[in-house]
């Protein structure tokens, strides 16, 4: 497929599977029309599904999410050119990628080496230099470059970790999917004067978060 064609797949996606579905935020739909979606999917999968409307395998039992799930918890992170984001769950990088393009800086973390290398080749390949790939266990986030404006968890906890609640900055946002390791809900966690406040956003399925504060397998 020539680069003509994926800038035509992705732009159906947005309009299909994003504008169509009630995402609205233009920001978010604008970045996602413009990062290389297909970069992201092994070549394996390309072309049929670097733009299918579906999670996609990405190796190690793991997936890319959803372009719809990933447009609905972007927009929930309300991202400012400022902002300081953590992402548990790095993947294959894209949901790092589409942060990056709308924050200031982003740490992501990934407990499994082969996807955290990958992932970092190819986020430095295509130019983020604002993206901190961390490999190790999220789920106590990082205390070290805490508060976070923004924290988004990418696969699917028991319940909300307490350590990355501590982490959320005034007035921060986070987006968590929690339930039991076959359906969760998608939660955002909004901190306003010290109280956090919990949003119930959609229905979701995520790969489980495994980790001292997740599920132990
Ligand atoms: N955000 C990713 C993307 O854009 O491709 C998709 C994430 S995938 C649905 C969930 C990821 O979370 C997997 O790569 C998995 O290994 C990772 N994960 C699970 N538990 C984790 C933990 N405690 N710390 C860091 N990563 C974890």
């Amino acid at each position: 497929m020539s680069q003509d064609e994926f800038r035509a797949a992705r732009h159906d996606m947005v309009d299909y599977q994003l504008r169509r579905r009630g995402i609205r935020d233009e920001a978010v739909l604008e970045v996602m029309e413009h990062v290389p979606r297909h970069r992201f999917v092994p070549e394996s999968r390309r072309p049929a599904e670097a733009y299918s409307d579906g999670p996609v395998p990405i190796g190690s039992s793991q997936t890319i999410s959803q372009p719809y799930m990933v447009a609905l918890m972007t927009a929930a992170l309300e991202l400012k050119k400022t902002d300081k984001v953590l992402e548990i769950g790095t993947g294959s990088g894209y949901q790092a990628a589409i942060c990056a393009e709308l924050a200031g800086t982003v740490y992501t973390i990934e407990r499994i080496p082969e996807l955290h290398n990958c992932a970092r080749e190819l986020l430095l390949e295509l130019g983020y230099e604002n993206i901190n790939c961390i490999l190790g266990d999220g789920t106590i986030g990082l205390a070290e470059h805490a508060p976070f404006d923004a924290i988004i968890v990418t696969a699917g906890a028991p319940t909300v970790p307490g350590f990355l609640e501590k982490q959320l900055a005034p007035d921060g946002r986070m987006v968590i999917p929690v339930g039991d390791r076959m359906s969760q809900v998608c939660l955002k966690v909004t901190d306003r004067s010290g109280k956090h406040h919990e949003e119930r956003l959609t229905a979701c399925t995520f790969v489980p978060l495994i980790g001292r504060h997740g599920w132990n397998k």
